[in-house]
């Protein structure tokens, strides 16, 4: 490569990065629907952080290799089942109540250990928060101190809790003291687009740790804030297959970096 054509790429990545997070920002400010599931009752029921905040906690401990419509409706039908979803009468439910009715309603994939999540998770937010869920965000903590306590639920990874936090921070406006931790969560759409972006090489792909630190060089302060833009883009108009790039916000600025094999 020569050095004009070299330094004419790194140009064209830096605008990149720049254009990608002044977008992200203009969709963090943006006042939207909280849309966490398809379905407007389901929805209405794990979006309401002031009467259940822990049916947002228990939607995120289900969310995992299923689809997330799917995992996020868990709440409302054990809400469906028990006739309502005070953190008492959950509390009071066994934990082989609990798999009866996975089991029956096949709400999981894996619905014994997907029963005992959810059972563990209840008698945590009940023990260790007392009964309210909304102890796990209120009080300005640091992003860390959240992502670490849904963390420390049985079964949510590092993905999940940094996307609860994320969401927290992003649709609900939970204030925190910053927002450092906040990771991007990479998932197909991210990985689609950093790639065709040339914020990554085809290589590295499925490194997450890359994209990962990627995102934070962008946006050090809060490194989540890019993860709605791109999953957006990845959803709408950077599809795998004929990408509509003359309808794409990034269209002057993205190197278009576009394969036959593009996942
Ligand atoms: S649609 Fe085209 S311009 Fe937009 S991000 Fe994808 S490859 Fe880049």
């Amino acid at each position: 490569m020569s050095a004009g054509k070299e330094k004419q790429n790194v140009n064209t990545i830096k605008s990149i990065e720049e254009i990608l997070k002044e977008e992200s920002v203009k969709e963090y400010k943006k006042v939207k629907d909280i849309i966490l599931v398809s379905d407007k009752e389901r929805n209405n029921l794990v979006k309401d952080l002031k009467n259940y905040p822990h049916a947002f906690v228990l939607a995120c401990a289900m969310d995992r290799q299923i689809n997330a419509d799917r995992a996020w409706s868990i709440p409302y039908e054990i809400k469906q089942t028990l006739g309502n979803f005070s953190i008492n009468t959950l509390y009071n439910v066994s934990l082989d109540e609990y798999k009866k009715i996975f089991n029956e309603k096949k709400l999981h994939r894996f619905n014994d250990n997907m029963a005992t999540v959810f059972y563990n998770a209840v008698h945590k937010i009940v023990e260790e928060y007392d009964s309210d869920a909304s102890n796990i965000w209120k009080g300005n903590p640091s992003s860390a101190t959240v992502v670490l306590r849904f963390l420390n639920f049985d079964g949510i990874g590092i993905k999940i809790a940094t996307m609860a936090t994320n969401i927290l921070s992003r649709d609900f406006k939970i204030k925190m003291s910053d927002y450092y931790s906040i990771d991007i969560s990479p998932d197909v759409h991210i990985k689609r687009l950093f790639k065709r972006m040339g914020l990554i090489n085809k290589k590295d792909i499925n490194n997450i740790d890359k994209i990962i630190y990627k995102a934070r060089s962008i946006n050090p302060d809060f490194p989540g804030i890019i993860d709605l833009t791109c999953w957006k883009l990845g959803r709408s108009v950077c599809r795998p297959t004929s990408p509509k790039c003359d309808k794409c916000i990034l269209k002057i600025y993205c190197p278009k970096i576009i394969d036959s094999d593009d996942i």
